[in-house]
């Protein structure tokens, strides 16, 4: 099968993080559970903060932003739902 470098995915990745993503919607890989990104429980400590599940308190996802980078790791959920029609920039 053919691949492509990650340029390709330009397009799409900045569909997905050139908005505010808190209304989208993802499925907890603990259990089961799906809801709005806004919804998770969120704990922030210095640079850092972590969002858990508001149903079993897993973790969603980490985020560390500082030094001009941000570091994004969505290891507690699957894929994440993100209606592309309704929206402002649609
Ligand atoms: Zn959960």
């Amino acid at each position: 099968m053919q691949h492509f470098d990650g340029n390709l995915l330009a397009g799409p990745l900045a569909d997905v993080f050139a908005f505010d993503p808190t209304g989208a919607r993802a499925r907890c890989n603990g259990c089961g559970a799906v809801a709005e990104l806004a919804t998770m429980l969120v704990y922030r400590s210095g640079a850092g903060s972590v969002a858990r599940c508001r149903d079993c308190g897993a973790v969603l996802l980490s985020l560390v932003d500082g030094d001009g980078r941000m570091f994004v790791n969505f290891i507690g959920m699957g894929a994440i739902e993100i209606a592309t029609t309704g929206r402002d920039d649609a």
